[in-house]
């Protein structure tokens, strides 16, 4: 059973509401021992779609954040372990900014994520426009690959397949052989590094996807080239879906060769049998 969940939401997210009192008490009623808020942090934004996005609209007040953090923690001691964390949003030329912010903090857990290639985010159908589904996602590992080797100074890589989740079709399946290579890449970087593959499970609790991002094939691959160290994450923007899908996420764990998890504290990865 998995008892932590490595990527929560809370109103310190610009796209979130959720209050974090709310989350530690539907952790704990799920049975969760631990939880790390992971905030989202992408600096420079580009509003292209939707002009009410300030390009600093998803830059939290992360001294706020911490604040409220420590006092929630406290509140919930002896009945769950919170953990204070952020998601990262890589791009290229705000290396540097993430860099310094990363070291400003006493993050427990920080997590890379991809949310914008190419100054779009695949959230949004431009994205799309004058590319196929393809197309789109080999701009999004391409993308991941370049990001990731001009910046190292995080403990988790967040849905590998970020794009797979707002493909126009909404297709139940997607193949990413064609995108070998470069997923191999990422993979051989992050098991060099020591850095944890997320395990997300925001679509198979959100619309039933019958995968995780990323898919069995991808974490059965990164277990054949040696890679064992990954993390759970729901990527709840609301209370009740904390711990979504977590069941369903071991099996494909477990399938793919794996038989313990990491859980991030001060930085750290300490590992539970799954
Ligand atoms: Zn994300
Ligand atoms: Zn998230």
């Amino acid at each position: 059973m998995i008892l932590a969940d490595q990527h929560v939401h809370s109103h310190h997210s610009a796209d979130c509401k959720e209050s974090m009192d709310r989350i530690a008490v539907c952790a704990e009623e799920a049975g969760l021992t631990s939880l790390c808020f992971t905030e989202h942090n992408d600096f420079d934004y580009p509003p292209v779609d939707n002009k009410d996005l300030t390009p600093d609209f998803f830059e939290p007040d992360i001294t706020a954040y911490h604040d409220e953090y420590l006092s929630i923690a406290a509140r919930h001691a002896g009945r769950i372990d919170l953990r204070f964390g952020i998601e990262l949003g890589l791009q290229q030329h705000v290396a540097d900014r993430n860099r310094a912010l990363v070291s400003e903090h006493p993050f427990d857990l920080v997590i890379a994520s991809i949310h914008v290639a190419r100054r779009r985010d695949p959230y949004f159908p431009s994205f799309y426009e004058g590319r196929t589904e393809e197309e789109a996602l080999a701009v999004i590992f391409e993308e991941t690959l370049e990001n990731i080797r001009l910046f190292d100074d995080f403990d988790v890589l967040g849905h590998l397949d970020y794009a797979v989740r707002y493909l126009p079709s909404r297709r139940q399946r997607v193949d990413l052989t064609p995108y070998r290579e470069n997923i191999d890449e990422i993979l051989r970087l992050l098991i060099r590094r020591e850095q944890a593959l997320e395990i997300n499970t925001q679509s198979m609790w959100k619309r039933q996807y019958p995968e995780t991002h990323p898919p069995r094939a991808v974490l059965a691959r990164y277990h054949e080239l040696g890679g064992r160290i990954i993390t759970f994450g729901s990527d709840a923007h609301q209370a009740d879906h904390v711990g979504g899908a977590f069941a369903g996420a071991a099996a494909i764990a477990r399938e793919a060769g794996f038989t313990e998890y990491a859980v991030y504290r001060a930085r750290r990865a300490e590992f539970y049998p799954l």
